[in-house]
């Protein structure tokens, strides 16, 4: 097995003749947390976008674990492994946190959106679904409605719901935005537990989750590659520093 688990080389983004990302080469080593920074407009989201096939590159190409994805749809990235955490908007708010889980099970083993299914399987998927809730620590929360979750546990469930799909890598788009300090230190101590055996890309903007979790950084400036390496490497770079702490 390679230990290179994503690869891109010269990926490039244009928008209406605006190079969003140019010319890209990012190499993702397997069972690493990887982080992907840099200051607004860089090309992060594009470049998220273009990994999970959201996005279809203008130039360039991705292989994930020996395949090329260029060309493959989201779907099929996701059932080969490599999945993208869902936004909070993909949580059905109506639902319980538990019938939450449930649901993106039952997608995930390729059932439709059905809950009139046997005592048997429904349990089975119960079992599994309070298995990830208490991976990501909502036990407790099972029987509310997702909706009145508070924030920083609607994106646990968010995590939940991206683990049901038995991810080999998870893209994480800024998975403690807007959070509380508190919520912060709990969501950076469930992706360091739900990374063990996987490998995760996570765009992040604050730079202490970075360094709390990240193996490897790569910096983006102005859709291009600026540093790469560990924290202690980029956060020390000059070009960095003018570039993304305006220093
Ligand atoms: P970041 O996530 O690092 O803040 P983005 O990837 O969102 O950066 O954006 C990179 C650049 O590409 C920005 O200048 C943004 O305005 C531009 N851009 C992003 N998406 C589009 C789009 N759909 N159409 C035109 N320009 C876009």
């Amino acid at each position: 097995m390679s230990d290179t688990i994503l690869e891109t080389q010269g990926l490039t983004k244009e928008f209406r003749g605006f190079l969003a990302v140019q010319g890209v080469n990012l190499t993702i080593r397997r069972g690493t947390i990887h982080g992907l920074i840099g200051p607004n407009g860089a090309g992060k989201t594009t470049c998220f976008n273009l990994l999970t096939k959201f996005l279809i590159p203008t130039r360039g190409k991705i292989t994930y674990d020996g395949r090329d994805i260029t060309n493959m749809k989201p779907a099929e990235v996701a059932r080969l492994g490599l999945v993208r955490s869902f936004q909070i908007s993909a949580v059905f708010p109506h639902l319980t946190v538990l019938e939450n889980v449930r649901v993106a099970l039952q997608r995930a083993r390729g059932s439709s959106f059905d809950f009139w299914r046997s005592d048997s399987v429904l349990k089975q998927f119960d079992g599994r679904a309070r298995e990830l809730l208490a991976d990501v620590g909502l036990t407790e929360y099972a029987e509310l409605q997702a909706g009145s979750l508070p924030y920083g546990r609607k994106r646990a469930l968010e995590i939940a719901t991206t683990l049901a799909l038995e991810p080999t890598m998870m893209l994480l788009d800024e998975p403690t935005a807007g959070m509380t300090h508190e919520d912060v230190d709990r969501i950076v101590t469930l992706i360091k537990r739900v990374s063990k055996g996987r490998t995760v890309l996570l765009v992040e903007h604050n730079l202490k989750v970075v360094e709390g979790l990240c193996d490897n950084i790569t910096v983006l400036a102005r859709g291009e590659v600026l540093a790469e390496g560990d924290y202690m490497a980029v956060s020390r770079n000059p070009d960095v520093q003018a570039a993304y702490l305006g220093t």
